[in-house]
């Protein structure tokens, strides 16, 4: 074939479909400009998946009469002059690309009415090219109208999902804007309903309740603000992170929970993501992950959004100082404010309680309720309330009041906590006990094993393990974590070896640590005396991370008084 010019509507179809992909993605370039424009109201309508109608509606700042046709040529933006423009983009929008794009795959009627004006300019385009003008009588700002979608794009149109689908996406849109921007009011509806509407009250809670339920706005924490101490010695000037992560009692099993906005654009981003899971290590179960809603501001010229067709991703000067603060930020927020997970529901019917003791309310510190251990000076941990204990429960459970309710403690869990807790400490201060078995014992391995522990005898060692080769895949254990010393110290051994393979050092460590933890507790179904009972609570007060076990399973469960009241129609 010979090379020949392509006809300027494919060149301008393919360089939309960079922008527009489906009708979420024209929703945000729309929504975007609203934002750019100031606006504080902005609604959206939508019919037919997007493809039929895209409406949306801002009382921003509007488009002067003689610059409403420009907006539709490509590269027309009133949003940056020059090329050091682009080294400090603080709008969303400065390529000029969304409105030509658009209108290359969609009729698009504009009226807009720029501050001042008596009315609004309206423009009606089709294949890209002017059909209709006029003016039109509006307030100040925007009204874009998109029709037909793709219907001139069959390819792209065949792409597309369902309409319940692209509606879905389309909600998201709208929801993480409305989560970037809670001081602006959205509203969103879809084939006529009402499906989002946020009040604009600038007050990041009321975006959550709207777009996730009050059940998620009455479980998220704040995060607080900016993090100065951190960044000493770092040459960045101010970086800050906000928002609100939820309490680990309300994760979701898949990732679609959490949103990240850089100077308030929604981006993604694996490393930022992987900052936040991080934050939340040892405190979800296995294949949970966290609601978040992270703001990171910092200088636009420390950020380049210039990188990708859709502006979703973007490019840290400093990456590694972004994902600390990031992780830093979430884990004290949750650290420091975290609840006990509380028990949603109760069975509404109980076996008749024989025998059960009177619940007594005492004062917190007086009769036989535990002292108030003071924590440990560095770690002023997430406080475990003061807890009156009565009893425990199946051999397996500690029974306690607390200042609010019933408080179940999974004996092994706590258990579990504390000594994790302990053998990182040690291991920190090389300070593990040792205890030298009074005969060496030998211990054999498969292929497997062997390459395991060959690698990692050295990590081993760190907790308090002396094996040493003994020829033909055995070895030789001359001494052990002296917490280990009268438990199953071999079957734990063995399992770690089974269990771990690549990963980094920190990954192995904690696993070390976590497989120590659990081989030294005391098990379910051992019964425990008072004093027992006691000095577990003591220990575990003393705890960084009290509420969960290692494994991220929780160590308690609360019933507040307010549900016993409810539970037994009091209320
Ligand atoms: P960009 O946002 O990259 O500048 P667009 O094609 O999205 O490019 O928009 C082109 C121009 O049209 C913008 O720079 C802005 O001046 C104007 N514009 C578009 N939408 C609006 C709106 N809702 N309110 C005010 N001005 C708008
Ligand atoms: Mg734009």
């Amino acid at each position: 074939m010979t090379i020949k010019l392509l006809d300027p509507k494919v060149i301008s179809r393919i360089a939309a479909g960079e922008v527009v992909a489906r009708p979420a993605s024209a929703v945000k370039e729309l929504v975007e400009n609203s934002l750019d424009a100031g606006s504080n109201q902005i609604s959206i309508e939508i019919r037919g998946g997007g493809v039929s109608l895209i409406r949306v509606m801002d009382n921003g700042v509007g488009i002067p009469p003689g610059e409403v046709e420009l907006a539709f040529d490509r590269y027309a933006t009133s949003k940056i002059g020059k090329l050091d423009d682009l080294e400090s983009i603080s709008s969303f929008g400065f390529r000029g690309e969304a409105l030509p794009s658009i209108a290359a795959v969609a009729e698009v009627d504009i009226v807009s009415c720029a501050a001042g004006e008596s009315g609004g300019t309206y423009l009606g385009l089709k294949d890209n090219a002017i059909v209709n003008r006029g003016s039109q009588g509006r307030s100040q700002g925007t009204t874009v109208a998109v029709r037909g979608l793709f219907r001139k794009v069959p390819a792209r149109l065949k792409f597309l999902k369902s309409p319940a689908t692209e509606n879905s996406h389309i909600a998201n849109v709208v929801s993480q804007y409305a989560l970037a921007f809670p001081e602006v009011r959205f509203a969103l509806f879809i084939d006529g309903r009402a499906v989002l509407r946020t009040p604009g009250s600038g007050q990041l809670i009321d975006s959550v309740a709207q777009v996730y339920g009050l059940e998620v706005a009455r479980n998220m924490l704040e995060i607080g603000g900016g993090d100065r101490e951190w960044e000493s010695g770092v040459a960045t000037s101010s970086l800050s992170v906000t928002g609100m992560v939820g309490s680990p009692a309300i994760s979701r099993s898949n990732r679609g929970y959490l949103s990240l906005f850089v100077n308030r654009r929604w981006i993604s981003s694996r490393l930022l993501a992987w900052a936040v899971e991080e934050a939340y290590h040892g405190l979800l179960m296995q294949g949970k992950h966290p609601i978040a809603i992270i703001n990171i501001s910092l200088p636009p010229e420390e950020v380049d959004v210039n990188i990708h067709p859709t502006k979703t991703e973007v490019k840290f000067q400093n990456e590694h100082i972004v994902f600390g603060a990031v992780q830093k930020a979430v884990r004290r927020a949750l650290i420091e404010l975290a609840p006990v997970p509380k028990i949603e529901e109760v069975a509404t019917t109980y076996g008749a309680p024989s025998g059960t003791r009177q619940v007594l309310r005492t004062s917190p510190i007086g009769g036989d309720s535990p002292t108030t251990s003071p924590a440990i000076p560095q770690t002023p941990a997430a406080s475990l309330p003061v807890l009156r204990i009565l009893g425990q429960l199946l051999s397996s459970y500690i029974v306690a009041e607390g200042p609010d309710g019933l408080y179940l403690i999974d004996q092994h869990a706590a258990h579990e906590r504390i000594l994790f807790e302990k053998i990182e400490d040690q291991r920190l201060r090389q300070e593990i006990e040792i205890q030298g078995l009074l005969e060496p014992v030998t211990f054999e391995v498969n292929p497997k094993q062997e390459e395991v522990l060959k690698s990692h005898s050295e990590d081993l060692a760190e907790f308090g393990f002396s094996i040493e080769p003994f020829g033909d895949r055995t070895y030789l254990v001359r001494a052990v974590p002296a917490l280990l010393y009268k438990k199953d110290w071999t079957g734990m051994v063995r399992e770690l070896l089974d269990s771990l393979s690549g990963g980094d050092k920190r990954d192995w460590r904690e696993e070390i640590a976590i497989s120590m933890a659990c081989h030294g507790v005391v098990r379910a179904g051992q019964a425990l005396t008072d004093d027992e009972m006691r000095e577990l609570i003591r220990q575990l007060e003393r705890t960084v991370l009290p509420h969960t076990c290692p494994h991220g399973r929780p160590t308690m469960i609360r019933l507040s008084s307010a549900q016993l009241r409810k539970e037994f129609g009091r209320s």
